[in-house]
């Protein structure tokens, strides 16, 4: 029995289960069939202000921000167990709620956020400042110090992850924290909630308020208590976001859409790059903000590899997130299925060629698309240039290494690229012009806590994992003693 079916969802403030101020319950929707599987309290403004309050309360009690790093540390740990602990409700909670492959859920999703706890526990310990040399007579020194309360908003595509993202270094640099999961997809966050406070983690530390961005999102925002917005979704808003954050001169970390470049030059092993490839497309049903939907072939290689995907793509395993052979589950609502087959409707509309795919699969209900590739777009279509989200990629020759380049850049965003290549000169070289937060030679999706992650353009600013992240959460004060 999962914890949903014990006891229906309900806000998490100050360490007490409530509903809605107002009684407004959402409906949640299991994409695999189409179903309401449950129900979660959908948080108004005089909510948001609760939990606010509750976090700046306990942020001002010190009981966690008075801790030193180490034994923060020691209950973030804690964290990361516990979800080892309980991997296999967490990723059937996760799968059912976002519709992600049961292996994949394991695999990914809940082994990546114990692994991203455990490094941030870590980080926890090792938040120095520093003795800075100067000619004055005075011993001078930087600290540094969590911001207050922070506005955790997070997109529907990793519920877990990237609540962790953000939650990991708010928390190991003293900040207490105020979580909006995505209106879709909300379980895993009140499931977390349950693990905070089994972990030892004080109340109010971390709330979480269910509902719509509109609403709760909107509110939480624009609350006066919060110091600092670390926002994962849609760059439209994104910018509503950063603008609103802007005017209260509140910092932010944006981290927003992506439609990452995948460039496979004529020295490339081709047999790893088309596994590469096929990875970063249909990995997470395409809803990958670091996915590799814009494949850019070398024109030499590019009717062999045409060739491959149209004889591989098709027997990629598409079904039952259930079902531990799946690799490609549904969609994770309807409105992002309507998106997709729009985008293939406007690809059709302009002459494309759909390689393979190009339909929904009709499966007990549920939101699926069948993986698409689609070949002959000119790089101006709307399909190559915007963020498609789905399982669809775009193919495109190019003539020599200027012209992948300027491919590859030639969208508004920035999160990530790829470059398949057998030499090391131009592997290094390419990767040095690629205007993205993160370039993978020879693979895709390598991702480790300890390497950061972001985007430049439209893509977002800031920084989640690796140090830089805790320097997001924290301020820096000088404190300068004189020695007359
Ligand atoms: P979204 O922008 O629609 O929603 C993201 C979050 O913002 C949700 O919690 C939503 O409720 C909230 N929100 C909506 N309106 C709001 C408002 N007015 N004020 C405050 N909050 C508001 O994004 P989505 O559809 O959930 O996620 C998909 C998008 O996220 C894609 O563009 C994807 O590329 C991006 N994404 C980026 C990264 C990254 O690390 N850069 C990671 C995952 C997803």
């Amino acid at each position: 029995m999962t914890t949903f079916e014990r006891e229906p969802g309900r806000l998490f403030i100050g360490g007490q289960w409530r509903e809605a101020a107002d009684g407004a319950r959402t409906e949640v929707v299991d994409p695999s069939r189409g179903t309401v599987v449950t129900t979660v309290a959908e948080a108004g403004p005089a909510d948001v202000d609760a939990a606010v309050r509750a976090a700046r309360e306990a942020h001002d009690d010190g009981a966690w921000s008075g801790l030193s790093g180490r034994e923060r540390g020691r209950v973030l740990h804690r964290v990361a167990q516990l979800i080892r602990e309980n991997a296999d409700e967490i990723a059937a909670l996760e799968s059912l709620d976002v519709g992600k492959p049961i292996t994949l859920c394991g695999a990914v999703d809940v082994t990546n956020a114990a692994n991203d706890y455990e490094y941030f526990a870590n980080l926890a310990q090792s938040q120095d400042g520093a003795l800075r040399d100067t000619p004055m007579n005075a011993l001078a020194y930087t600290k540094r110090e969590p911001l207050g309360v922070v506005a955790a908003i997070t997109p529907f595509n990793f519920p877990l992850i990237l609540a962790g993202s953000k939650i990991g270094p708010a928390l190991a640099a003293g900040n207490t924290v105020v979580h909006k999961p995505a209106d879709e997809t909300p379980l895993s966050a009140l499931y977390m909630a349950r693990l905070f406070q089994q972990a030892g983690v004080p109340d109010g530390v971390v709330n979480v308020v269910t509902g719509t961005g509109p609403v709760a999102g909107e509110a939480l925002l624009r609350h006066r208590g919060v110091d600092k917005v670390a926002f994962t979704g849609s760059t439209a808003i994104g910018r509503h976001v950063a603008s609103v954050a802007g005017e209260a001169l509140k910092p932010v970390t944006m981290e927003l859409g992506g439609n990452a470049a995948h460039i496979v030059f004529e020295d490339a092993d081709l047999e790893k790059a088309v596994g590469a490839v096929i990875k970063g497309f249909v990995f997470n049903t395409g809803q990958f903000c670091m996915g590799g939907p814009r494949l850019l072939v070398a024109r030499s290689v590019y009717p062999t590899l045409l060739g491959i995907l149209a004889e591989a793509v098709p027997g990629v395993p598409v079904g039952d997130p259930r079902d531990p052979a799946t690799v490609v589950g549904p969609m994770a609502a309807e409105k992002h299925l309507r998106k997709v087959e729009e985008y293939v409707a406007l690809a059709r509309k302009e002459g494309a060629r759909i390689v393979c795919g190009g339909e929904r699969l009709d499966l007990d209900g549920g939101y699926y698309y069948k993986p698409t590739v689609i070949a002959d777009l000119s790089n101006d279509s709307r399909v190559v240039q915007e963020e498609i989200f789905g399982p669809v990629l775009t193919v495109q020759p190019f003539d020599d290494e200027d012209e992948a380049v300027a491919l590859a850049n030639s969208t508004p965003y920035g999160l990530a690229s790829g470059v398949q290549t057998t030499n090391l000169a131009r592997a290094h070289r390419v990767a040095d012009r690629l205007q993205a937060g993160i370039v993978w030679v020879n693979d895709w999706a390598m991702l480790d806590p300890a390497m950061p992650f972001g985007g430049v353009k439209d893509s977002g600013y800031g920084r989640e994992y690796g140090p830089e992240a805790l320097a997001g959460y924290t301020k820096v004060k000088s404190v300068v003693v004189s020695l007359d």
